[in-house]
């Protein structure tokens, strides 16, 4: 049987106190919605958001954590800090990540470590760049992504394909395309994890909007969806996830 669905919304650095009302709105059409739903607003509304939904459906997660428990790490956070504020998840090696603070797969493999450590799960992002796409290079950059970043213990884990041409362009691979790296990923997992493996979420990422939601989350071994400009509004989350049947 196919896991349940998990639509994650990363809200990355968008977000004020007043957004809460998106949140509001979330927290009442989650009941009609057969699916997880995670909301990762900005650090700063991590606390208040899990305070307003802990008596809701909807899971509050982090978009990065630091390795390490504490220590001198100005700006950082851990996350033992994201579990203590009410997170239950936390998104690692998002491609923004990756390009932006140049973190490697053995940084985003510490950082998964870090979120089973605090009890959290850990959303891993891989995918290919659109020059990698190009060369036919696709499942050899995600295969040594999973490679390099995913933690030897799979207890709490979810995996996100994020192509990064797809990510905020309003373009997404076909199908077909989303099935042969899913069913690819599936694979990896299932060897890595012989007993979980295939019970280990895979997320679709990049430009997913609700005109396009049903035909990319009903792709085989696509077991929910990562969701950046399209999860800041609550419509059009939750009319994404009222796709998952
Ligand atoms: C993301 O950044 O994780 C993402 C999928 O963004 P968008 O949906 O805006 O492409």
């Amino acid at each position: 049987m196919a896991p349940r669905p998990l639509i994650a919304g990363n809200w990355k650095m968008n977000g004020l106190q007043a957004s809460a009302a998106e949140l509001a709105k979330i927290m009442e059409g989650a009941a009609a919605v057969q699916a997880d739903l995670l909301v990762c607003p900005p650090a700063t509304l991590i606390a208040p958001f899990a305070w307003r939904a802990r008596e809701s459906v909807v899971a509050i997660g982090g978009q990065d954590c630091h390795a390490d428990p504490s220590g001198a790490f100005t700006g950082d956070l851990s996350a033992e800090m994201l579990r203590d504020a009410g997170a239950t998840a936390v998104i690692v090696g998002h491609s923004e990540r990756r390009t932006y603070h140049k973190e490697t797969d053995a940084n985003v493999r510490t950082k998964a470590l870090a979120a089973a450590r605090a009890g959290l799960t850990a959303i891993v992002c891989v995918g290919e760049t659109r020059a990698a796409r190009e060369t036919g290079q696709t499942l050899d950059i995600v295969g040594r992504q999973l490679e390099g970043s995913l933690p030897g213990n799979a207890a709490a884990l979810v995996v996100a394909y994020e192509p990064v041409w797809a990510i905020g362009t309003g373009l997404t691979p076909t199908t077909d395309d989303v099935a042969d790296v899913h069913g690819f990923i599936r694979k990896r997992l299932a060897a890595r994890y012989p007993d979980v493996g295939r019970d280990i979420r895979i997320l679709y990422g990049g430009s997913v909007k609700p005109s396009n939601a049903g035909e990319l989350l009903h792709v085989d071994n696509v077991n929910g969806a990562l969701v950046g400009g399209a999860s800041l509004k609550a419509e059009e989350f939750l009319a994404i996830a009222h796709v998952c049947r």
